[in-house]
């Protein structure tokens, strides 16, 4: 029997792990990418010898991606070697202030206990709340789809013991006494969109999934991960077509019968999964269907911050520096609060900085040091500026600050530098506001709430992705594949018996 086609749409980890899914359930998947690169938000760009991972740089819970491997008897290692990473992030404050944030118990006690004494215990007891939720909403309810009003109330009972309608900042604070502390430990939702004083504090079990898996990076890049997934799918005959953007979803009715790309090349299917961005699909891909309303109310709802990021490379190596370094800047809550909601570019930042040569020399010439440096922004919704102006002159600001505190001599070592901004994420990514995470991640817009991984109305069309449940980072996306392509399988069970 020939196998059935499956169409994806989007090459990002959620999309390339739903075709290999796909692929090894026994479909013939053919995987359409509008860039020229696969990867999505994890794309990447080279320069005079350096290689600049252009998103995901934190990879946790390596055997949520050990398991796609898994699906066909191959293993993860063979492909990409990761490397562990500590500490797993150093945090840094304009007073002088550090916090390793480790993964061994005493040292990360005695990191707590040098900031404030008292707060050891209440972090062991945020701790075994983040385990509790861990286990509650990733491992339980992480790749489970939410299709029906009665798959939340399901869940509601666990829900509320846990009360996720406290914020993450909310119920860090009821365990920890010191601002800094409650920084450390509730920095980690915007990771994946969502605002600490907002977001349900279900996303502070990401400390637990930090803790438990550890924090990896790939042997030659997040893209060197990419790349595995890609020889994984093709090994088993996936077909990845790059510089094929989407123009339209067709439909037989309600049901999906294929895509056309925008050079009008038509492809046949009765399974069409889209891993663009959710506004996109459904406001573009569907455009002139009764579908294309649902557009319109998820465009309606609240969209997580942008980002600002620059890539850079100095002929220059610190000493004191950390793969990953996060930067406060004087305000948390007030800055937190302009860049989710504008009107403003807020004057102060607080940023993140990414030095993956400190675990992989070999991403820059010797001597040299590869970077990104991001600043999460508003979104083009919250405040619509002109980014091809303000780009530069931020980006100039921003290196001036880290050449004045974390990297000196900077400017006069620097050797190549590139901008992304909002306008990028929506005019390269087709992201709605250029929003960098989708769909922002508060109690109201997850699960049943969120994005169905499956759509309600047109057979044959399913969502994978950050738009969809359970949601962004890498860890959620792979989980979004695993509950998308259960589905699929679900809905065209004949397909699994042609493998
Ligand atoms: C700068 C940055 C840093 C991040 N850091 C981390 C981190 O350290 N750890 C972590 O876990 N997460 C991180 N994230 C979040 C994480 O990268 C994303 O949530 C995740 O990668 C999104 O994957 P996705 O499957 O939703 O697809 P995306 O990566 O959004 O990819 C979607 C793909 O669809 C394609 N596409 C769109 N429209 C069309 C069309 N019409 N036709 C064909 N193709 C189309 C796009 O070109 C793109 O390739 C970061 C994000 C950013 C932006």
């Amino acid at each position: 029997m020939k196998p059935t086609r499956a169409l994806v749409i989007g090459s990002g980890f959620g999309g390339l792990a739903l075709a290999i899914r796909l692929q090894s359930a026994g479909f013939a998947v053919t995987l359409l990418e509008g860039r020229e690169r696969p990867g999505g938000r994890a794309y990447v760009y080279e320069d005079r010898g350096y290689v600049f991972d252009a998103g995901p740089t934190v990879i946790t819970d390596p055997a949520c991606l050990e398991e796609v491997f898994a699906l066909s008897a191959r293993r993860l290692a063979d492909y990409v070697t990761l490397l562990p990473v500590t500490p797993f992030y150093q945090l840094r404050w304009e007073d002088g202030t550090r916090f390793d944030y480790v993964n061994d118990q005493d040292e990360l006690d005695r990191q707590i206990a040098r900031i404030s004494p008292p707060d050891v215990a209440g972090y062991r007891r945020f701790l075994a709340y983040s385990q509790e939720l861990f286990e509650e909403g990733y491992v339980k309810l992480g790749a489970v789809p939410f299709l029906s009003f009665w798959d939340m109330i399901k869940a509601a009972p666990q829900l509320a013991k846990l009360e996720a309608w406290n914020s993450v900042y909310a119920m860090v604070s009821r365990f920890i006494e010191n601002e800094k502390l409650r920084q450390a430990f509730s920095f980690h939702s915007l990771l994946v969109g969502g605002n600490p004083f907002e977001t349900s504090s279900i996303y502070a079990l990401i400390h637990a999934l930090e803790r438990k898996g550890g924090v990896w990076f790939p042997k030659g890049g997040t893209g060197a991960l990419v790349q595995g997934m890609v020889r994984v799918f093709e090994d088993l005959g996936g077909l990845l077509r790059c510089n094929a953007p989407v123009d339209q979803i067709l439909l037989d009715g309600a049901r999906v019968r294929g895509v056309r790309l925008a050079d009008g090349e038509e492809l046949a299917s009765g399974i069409v999964a889209s891993n663009a961005d959710v506004v996109h699909t459904y406001s573009n891909l569907l455009r002139d269907t009764p579908r294309a309303s649902e557009g319109r109310r998820k465009a309606a709802m609240r969209h997580s911050m942008s980002l600002f990021v620059i890539y850079f490379g100095a002929r220059k190596v610190w000493g004191d520096l950390a793969h990953h370094s996060v930067l406060f800047g004087p305000r948390y809550r007030e800055l937190i609060r302009e860049i989710f909601r504008g009107p403003n570019l807020p004057d102060d930042f607080s940023l993140y900085l990414h030095a993956p040569t400190l675990s992989d020399p070999d991403l820059a010439p010797p001597g040299s040091t590869a970077f990104y440096v991001l600043s999460p922004v508003p979104h083009l919704g919250a405040a619509p500026l002109d980014w091809a102006h303000l780009g530069p002159i931020y980006r100039d600001a921003i290196l001036k600050s880290l050449d004045a505190s974390i990297l000196p001599g900077l400017l006069d070592n620097l050797e190549t530098t590139r901008i992304f901004t909002p306008m990028d994420f929506r005019d390269e990514l087709n992201a709605h506001m250029g929003s960098a995470f989708s769909l922002e991640p508060i109690l109201t817009q997850s699960a049943y709430f969120r994005t169905h991984n499956r759509d309600d109305a047109i057979s044959g069309l399913y969502f994978v992705g950050a738009g969809t449940h359970p949601g962004a980072g890498v860890p959620g996306v792979i989980g979004s594949a695993k509950a998308t392509a259960g589905l699929i399988l679900e809905d065209f069970p004949q397909s699994r018996s042609a493998a």
